[in-house]
């Protein structure tokens, strides 16, 4: 039977899985095409066997901790540590019943993070030493720039990003669609000519108002990629700018992606020129290297959405990987709860190779301030 998976024997039990959720404010109201919020979830999954402790997290609703607790936890004790595909496949079956995309995929994300940290540990070995090294460095490309932002946020944001050498920015767009051309020029002018420009209207216009903007975009203000310019639900509407923008004009999508058929599903439609994955939403890292291979054997790029700490080690394993969001909200989160979060310099980021897993460790303390 496909997806059952039994492990011969068990080397390092995992004796425990412990999730909490926090809830931290937003530093200003934040808003993209399509959605308003100010604040954001993190759920923190600690798996702890052989005396080591992993970590991992997911961006999800604080239903997401109770999940893990309720239907997950279980099924991941007494499992093998240096197995977790084995526990990503009892998990997967375990959840059959509630549906795979959404919050049981996050879910399942957060834990399977976990596990291989704990791995990494247990092993004594930086997370990416274990996952296997394609590269020593994860270019990043800075990401904020909200529609709730007034225009000396948006400039100041993105300028700030390019003048600490990141050569790459996103801004949303896509609230009003109207101010969208003139907003963007103010953002090509903040960064000056040589950072690339990227826009994200997370689905938010129409197919023939995307289509025009496309346009607009790349002649005034030099965009170079236009990710969701419509629902990404739309995979004939993605196909058909990806065909008819203009040829400088990367198509993205795939943040919403929680498992490996809708990946293939996106490519096979010829959607993206890049796709993009979020590790705490596809399944975790087991997954994200099977999307990895999609990627390979489309021969098209793969750029990693959000949570730049605990995408880094992963990143560095990934064949056809290109850049890692560096996203706002999540930067800050992760240096307020984390321990060995690492700053981008001259716009790549380095996992530190002295700390065991994925280098990180929760500063209890603080995070208890904003428990969910
Ligand atoms: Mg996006």
């Amino acid at each position: 039977m496909i997806g059952t998976a039994t492990a011969a024997r068990v080397e390092i039990p995992v004796d425990e899985v412990e999730v909490r959720a926090y809830t931290i404010p937003t530093d200003a109201p934040e808003a993209d095409g399509t959605l308003a919020w100010d604040a954001t979830t993190i759920v923190v999954v600690h798996a702890r066997g052989g005396g080591e402790s992993g970590l991992g997290y997911t961006y999800a609703d604080v239903s997401t901790a109770k999940l893990i607790a309720s239907k997950l936890a279980g099924v991941v004790r007494g499992r093998d540590a240096t197995a977790p595909q084995s526990a990503w496949s009892a998990m997967v079956e375990q959840t059959r019943n509630l549906g795979r995309p959404g919050i049981t995929s996050m879910a399942i994300a957060a834990v399977d993070t976990a596990l291989w940290d704990l791995k990494a540990r247990a092993l004594g070995l930086p997370l990416c030493r274990l996952l296997g090294m394609a590269r020593d460095r994860v270019a990043v490309y800075g990401s904020g720039g909200f529609t709730a932002y007034s225009p000396q946020r948006l400039a100041a944001q993105l300028a700030g990003w390019v003048q600490d050498g990141i050569p790459r920015v996103k801004m949303k767009v896509g609230s009003a669609p109207d101010e969208d051309p003139e907003r963007v020029r103010l953002a090509r002018e903040a960064i000056g000519p040589e950072a690339r420009l990227f826009v994200d209207a997370n689905g938010a216009y129409s197919r023939k108002q995307a289509l025009e903007l496309a346009g607009r975009f790349a002649q005034d203000a030099r965009v170079s990629w236009f990710e969701e310019p419509v629902s990404s639900d739309d995979l004939e509407g993605l196909r058909l700018l990806r065909d008819q923008a203009p040829a400088g004009v990367e198509i993205a999508a795939g943040e919403y992606g929680y498992d490996a058929p809708y990946f293939k599903r996106m490519l096979d439609a010829g959607a993206v020129d890049v796709l993009q994955a979020d590790v705490t939403r596809c399944g975790g890292i087991t997954e994200l290297l099977r999307v990895d291979a999609l990627c390979r054997a489309h021969n098209l790029p793969l750029s990693l959405h959000c949570g730049p700490s605990i995408h880094l080690h992963p990143a560095t394993a990934l064949a056809n990987f290109v850049h890692l969001e560096y996203f706002h909200d999540h930067v800050r989160i992760e240096h307020m709860l984390f321990d060995g979060v690492v700053d981008p310099v001259a716009g790549a980021l380095e996992p530190d190779l002295e700390r065991p897993g994925n280098g990180l460790e929760l500063k209890r303390g603080e995070a208890e301030r904003y428990a969910a």
